[in-house]
């Protein structure tokens, strides 16, 4: 096992049941977890004595962020469609473009998307949907060798379309019942629990439309036996509300509960479009949410609920979603703009403060990729996942509440260290399990060349001199 490392000089958010803040603080990393936390002093007196000493210059030690919602083949997509609606979003870009890619892509796409998590502060994240021709064993080494954790989804569907766009989606993103169920399965089989328990597979079905009520039960059968989490886009738009309607005549939480898809492993994504019975059923169940603000604002799909869903007991987590709905993967920003949004909706400054979006975004996470007793606060006894932000900056200064100044002030950029299961995988801001800059120029590359292949057109609205 690796020599344990104090790492000292650092106010800590450890997010543990008091929600306590030590200030001049220090932490031990001893075989992965965290071995001891506390005030330096204490803590350098009792410390082993072989063990490595690492001063983080008075930064903010966070739980390591966690990401409930990602499409990793998106990044390489950032910026390809704006101002459209869901479905065209869907059906002209994203799908077009993806349906082009080959293995080559979507891995680099998984590189891009990881060293942006990273160096903006995230430990772990669920990627929702990895469909067959991206090469789910290239990701998920991707994944090993970064050093981060993940929850990786396999799609599951048997139908070509999305809500009401029936028979629309791109022929290079079709897969069949057998073939995604089975090979769901066999994934599971290979890559559950591998880098020392950082990868988990999960079923990540395509949403009614896109899925038949046979094969969610077929798929929701088996994840009970396996013990396997799925995660699926539900009530993302009014269109899919009036689909499900349409076709089942239930409401959206009626339908998930009709096929087995609620319960303590399954975590809904969006849920923009839900009433209060539907909300009660989710805290009954014990079923999670991943809330995904800029995502649902940018693709004007709604405002979810989320303070409600909260008062109800639902377990919210907080996630970016994609490079082209989101554009980034940044959850500092995400947690600001979950905040400000539904301030602003409800007329209410009181709804959704600081400390609620980092609970969100670290514990309420941990819970819905099933990880409570391991990630999500900095205790003794679970991993050592945490980011260190750099506070020594004009937007950090003054500080009052660094609660506060991290959600309302910081960004992803102020990230200074990253640790994952007690290794370093950033130090003063530089990842140091990937290359950044051949990450970078491959990424331009291959974007330039998916243009190409698609004749799809995402250039400068205004003319270039
Ligand atoms: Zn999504």
């Amino acid at each position: 096992m690796s020599q344990p490392v104090l790492y000292e000089n650092c106010t800590i958010l450890t997010m543990d049941r008091q929600r306590r803040i030590l200030s001049d603080a220090a932490l031990l990393a001893e075989g992965g977890r965290i071995g001891a936390i506390g005030k330096r002093q204490a803590m350098r007196d009792s410390a082993p004595a072989q063990a490595e000493r690492i001063d983080l210059g008075g930064g903010l030690v966070v739980p390591g962020l966690i990401n409930t919602h990602v499409h990793l083949s998106q990044a390489l997509l950032r910026g390809c469609a704006d101002d459209l609606s869901l479905v065209d979003w869907l059906t002209k870009r994203v799908w077009v473009l993806q349906g082009n890619f080959d293995p080559d892509d979507a891995r680099l796409s998984a590189e891009l998307a990881i060293l942006e998590m990273l160096k903006s502060g995230t430990t772990a994240f669920v990627e929702s949907m990895l469909a067959s021709r991206y090469g789910f064993d290239g990701i998920a080494e991707v994944v090993a060798a970064s050093g981060m954790r993940a929850a990786l989804s396999k799609i599951v569907m048997d139908l070509p379309s999305y809500a009401m766009a029936a028979g629309s989606m791109h022929p290079g993103m079709i897969e069949t019942a057998e073939a995604s169920l089975e090979e769901a399965l066999a994934l599971h089989q290979r890559w559950d629990g591998a880098a020392d328990g950082r990868i988990k597979v999960w079923f990540g079905p395509r949403p009614p439309g896109g899925c038949s009520s046979e094969l969610y039960r077929k798929m929701t059968a088996a994840a009970r036996e396996r013990g396997m989490g799925i995660t699926v886009h539900l009530a993302e738009v009014r269109e899919d509300v009036e689909h499900i309607r349409r076709e089942h005549g239930m409401s959206a939480v009626e339908y998930a509960d009709s096929v087995g898809m609620l319960g303590p492993n399954v975590l809904l994504i969006h849920m923009v479009w839900v009433g209060a019975d539907e909300i009660a059923r989710l805290a009954e169940t014990e079923t999670h949410v991943t809330h995904n603000p800029l995502s649902n604002s940018k693709l004007a799909s709604g405002i979810a609920p989320i303070p409600e869903m909260l008062a109800a007991g639902v377990n919210v987590g907080l996630g970016t979603d994609g490079g082209p709905s989101s554009n980034d993967y940044d959850m500092v920003r995400a947690m600001r703009w979950a905040s400000y949004l539904h301030k602003a909706r409800r007329l209410d400054p009181t709804i959704m403060p600081c400390e609620q979006v980092l609970e969100m975004a670290t514990r309420n996470g941990a819970a819905a990729m099933g990880l409570a007793d391991e990630i999500g606060s900095l205790e003794v006894g679970k991993r050592a996942d945490f980011a260190v932000f750099d506070t020594n900056q004009p937007h950090w200064t003054p500080a009052p509440n660094p609660v506060s100044t991290l959600v309302c002030s910081g960004t992803g950029k102020d990230v200074a260290w990253v640790v994952i299961d007690g290794r370093p995988v950033v130090r003063d801001g530089r990842v140091l399990t990937m290359d950044e800059g051949r990450i970078l120029a491959e990424a331009r590359e291959r974007a330039e060349r998916l243009y190409a292949r698609t004749g799809i057109q995402a250039g400068p609205r205004w003319p270039v001199a």
